[in-house]
């Protein structure tokens, strides 16, 4: 399976691949040509590729991956006026079964409304593209606060090990800001020193472990007493927490 996520890899791609081997995933924007390389290159026969939004960042490059590869196109059914021609349009609940392995397809509005996500719950993978990323999440273009947050909390709420797989690397941008929110917060000081470290080796930060995002993301910590205290809404709802922190990171 290709998933259309971009990992936008510093370095080496390959520092990423034995993530994905379990499911021979490869995780990549569909940049035509390089994904066909490393098709190529590991002799993987391409069988589906999941498009989790609309935008072109996600989506160019797949007329070029379908002229060598019979795969079968998976997106939104909400979606399917705006992606490329689909031939499976999934719902929230669906099975993806690909190979031994069964992913489940979450319902995640915010960055866009037809955002998907997919969870496979064996191998421990959430593929996440824009809506949840490393140390961030994607900016709110056609969705509502409110519908961010109920995605993003759907997604906290998965096993703690799983790995979550996002749409782009921001890390290091995102880290920036994460520590302006919680400052104190020893984790995600140690995250950004390691962010730091791993960009100056070219490693990739991402994909990144659930629990690590749950105990360093803001925009999963709306119940942290020191944002509540620093943004002073020491009462207001997990979800206009989380606005608040989304306006500032826009405005950052
Ligand atoms: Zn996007």
């Amino acid at each position: 399976m290709l998933c259309e996520h971009g990992l936008n890899l510093k370095g080496d791609s390959a520092n990423a691949v034995p993530y994905y081997q379990k499911l021979r995933v490869r995780v990549t924007h569909i940049w035509g040509n390089r994904s066909l390389a490393i098709l190529k290159e590991k002799a993987w026969s391409l069988t589906h590729i999941l498009l989790t939004h609309h935008h072109d960042d996600h989506v160019a490059g797949l007329a070029d991956v379908l002229a060598v590869h019979r795969a079968q196109v998976i997106g939104a059914a909400a979606d399917q006026h705006r992606l490329p021609s689909l031939n499976r349009a999934v719902v929230a609940g669906d099975t993806l079964v690909i190979g031994s392995q069964r992913g489940r397809v979450m319902d995640v509005p915010g960055h866009t409304v037809g955002h998907i996500a997919v969870y496979f719950e064996a191998a421990k993978l959430l593929f996440s593209a824009d809506s949840l990323m490393a140390l961030g999440c994607g900016r709110l273009f056609e969705g509502t606060a409110e519908q961010m947050w109920q995605s993003l909390d759907a997604m906290r709420n998965l096993p703690a090990d799983t790995l979550v797989c996002s749409g782009h690397e921001y890390t290091l941008a995102n880290a920036k800001f994460a520590i302006t929110i919680e400052p104190q917060n020893t984790d995600l000081i140690k995250r950004q020193a390691d962010t730091i470290a791993a960009n100056q080796q070219g490693k990739p930060t991402v994909p990144s472990r659930l629990s690590l995002e749950r105990a360093t993301n803001p925009f999963l910590r709306p119940e942290s007493p020191e944002i509540r205290e620093r943004l002073q809404m020491p009462g207001a709802s997990n979800a206009k927490v989380f606005a608040e922190i989304r306006r500032l990171k826009d405005k950052f």
